[in-house]
């Protein structure tokens, strides 16, 4: 069994990122638009500000009242889209009611789309084009990449069907000949599923979902789900549960949450390549 270490890979990236921005004649700017007071959107920022400043990266927090209109946050995207000092732009989810989060994602241009969320982005993912991938995704592929995993012919049971993860992780798996069975809250007999795949991918975010009977022997294990019981951080696999009966696993913290970190910095990079 093998611990897919996401703190190392991330780590390693992002220093590779980091001689390339060294070498840029302009300090990359990032804007982080965060609209209201959730508290996991405060600590994933606190850790996107804090990596700017290790990368040399201008970070820019707007941080918006929990009343803010669409229109103003709108207006702000559409500043900051005008705005040559700023190269990628991320709108934090979740964000209030009032809000409709994919009209917003669709009015930040996509060369600063970093998150990869808007329709171009995720239009250009379908059809094979070059644009910005959304984060997780991407770094669920480079970790299975860096760790050799061959994905030619396999069959990958994804839990989730969302935008943000599911939905582009499909593409980008059928794009490597997986064959990917997508799973949902409506799905019935999970476990016939996840028990015939020799990868399984959840992205729940209910802790010991996944546990070593759903599981085929040598299975690998890429767990995205982010829970927290009694302030601590975990995913949606039963770790210890299914450590004896799996080929590859990633541990929550420091598994596919680091390489999400990464890519946003790989991918802001790419905004001015
Ligand atoms: P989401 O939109 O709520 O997606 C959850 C998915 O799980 C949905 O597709 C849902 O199905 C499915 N689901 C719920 N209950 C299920 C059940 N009993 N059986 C099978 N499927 C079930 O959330 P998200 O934004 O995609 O995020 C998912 C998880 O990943 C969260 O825990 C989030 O914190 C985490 N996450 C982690 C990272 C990271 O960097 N590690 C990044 C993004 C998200 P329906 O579509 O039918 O509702």
């Amino acid at each position: 069994m093998e611990i897919f270490d996401g703190k190392k890979v991330s780590n390693e990236i992002l220093s590779e990122v980091k001689e390339k921005i060294d070498k840029l004649n302009k300090k990359l700017g990032l804007a982080i638009i965060w609209v209201g007071n959730n508290e996991a959107s405060h600590i994933y920022i606190k850790n996107k500000l804090k990596r700017c400043e290790e990368l040399g990266v201008k970070g820019n927090l707007y941080h918006l009242d929990e009343n803010t209109t669409e229109e103003e946050v709108i207006t702000l995207i559409e500043k900051l889209n005008n705005d040559n000092s700023i190269d990628g732009i991320i709108l934090q989810s979740p964000v209030p009611n009032q809000i409709d989060i994919i009209k917003c994602f669709n009015k930040i241009i996509p060369s600063k789309d970093i998150d990869g969320f808007s329709n171009i982005s995720l239009g250009n993912l379908l059809l094979d084009k070059p644009g910005h991938i959304s984060c997780t995704p991407k770094g669920v592929m480079k970790l299975l990449d860096y760790y050799h995993i061959n994905l030619d012919g396999k069959s990958v049971c994804l839990i989730n069907r969302s935008i943000i993860v599911g939905k582009p992780l499909f593409n980008l798996l059928i794009r490597r000949n997986a064959t990917v069975t997508m799973c949902h809250s409506h799905t019935k007999n999970l476990s016939e599923y996840t028990k015939n795949a020799d990868i399984v991918i959840s992205a729940v975010g209910k802790p010991k979902f996944i546990t070593k009977n759903m599981l085929k022997d040598g299975a690998i294990v890429i767990d995205v789900g982010i829970s927290r019981i009694d302030g601590k951080v975990v995913g949606d696999v039963d770790f210890d549960d299914v450590l004896d009966k799996v080929a590859y696993i990633t541990p929550v913290p420091g598994g596919v949450g680091p390489m999400t970190v990464a890519m946003i910095f790989e991918n802001l990079l790419e905004s001015i390549e």
